[in-house]
């Protein structure tokens, strides 16, 4: 595992900057967004014979037919859930997969709640945060498709698989200020902001995307 976490080679710290040159290349702006991707060491959620791609903007395979989300993709939701005024204090993400996206989270937010419906990535996301010593974050083995409304509400949830339709049961889970980011349909999907106030919510319709579906019950 040591040897792993400092990394050598293609997983150097030098790789990681390129990264982070990339991304803000890419129009990532937010500071603490860059730190926090810069200080995740991304090889360690990939598999070891992928870890050379690691911090390459691309997809990789996460078996299960599932895919650790390409940097951008992270960087961009980190961004735009932070863009608010409101602290991000409690924050959701449905979707844990290899973890990745939750250990960016757990740099910007107070705690994180993480849910994923396929219980061989619940262990090993579940293992390797506690190995990282990420103790702000919880990862939860559940179908995440409804929320997590025994921990609502949520100042930011992420989802990391992409719904037909806008789930208006999720949107009930953010507290007032909160702001959730999600990919939204099917052959042709869209990322969308949805942001709640006094008032009610605003939806904001951002940039084409590519996620795998959000499915339901759990395996
Ligand atoms: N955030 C991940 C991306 C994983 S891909 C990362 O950083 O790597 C999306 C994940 O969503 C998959 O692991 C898939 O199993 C999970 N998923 C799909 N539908 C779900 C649901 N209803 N509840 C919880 N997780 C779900």
């Amino acid at each position: 595992m040591s040897t792993r976490v400092n990394g050598i080679g293609m997983t150097s710290q030098r790789t990681r900057m390129r990264m982070i040159e990339r991304l803000r290349e890419q129009g990532i702006k937010d500071e603490a967004v860059l730190a926090a991707m810069f200080e995740v060491p991304r090889h360690l959620f990939v598999d070891e014979a992928l870890a050379s791609r690691a911090y390459d903007d691309v997809s990789l395979p996460i078996n299960f037919n599932q895919t650790i989300s390409q940097p951008y993709i992270v960087a961009r939701m980190t961004e735009v859930l932070r863009a608010g005024d409101h602290p991000l204090n409690r924050v959701l993400e449905i979707g844990t997969g290899c973890g990745y996206q939750a250990a960016v989270l757990a740099q910007v937010a107070k705690e994180v709640y993480t849910v994923e419906r396929i219980r061989l990535l619940y262990e090993r996301a579940k293992k390797l945060l506690s190995d990282l010593k990420m103790r702000n974050v919880g990862v939860r083995y559940a179908d995440g498709s409804a929320g997590f409304p025994e921990a609502a509400p949520f100042d930011g949830i992420v989802m990391t698989a992409a719904a037909p339709v806008l789930s208006a049961v999720l949107r009930e889970q953010l507290a007032v200020g909160g702001r959730m980011v999600l990919p939204v349909g099917i052959q042709e999907q869209w990322l969308y902001l949805v942001e709640r106030d006094a008032r009610g919510f605003r939806e904001t319709k951002l940039e084409p995307v590519k996620f795998v579906p959000l499915l339901t019950g759990k395996t």
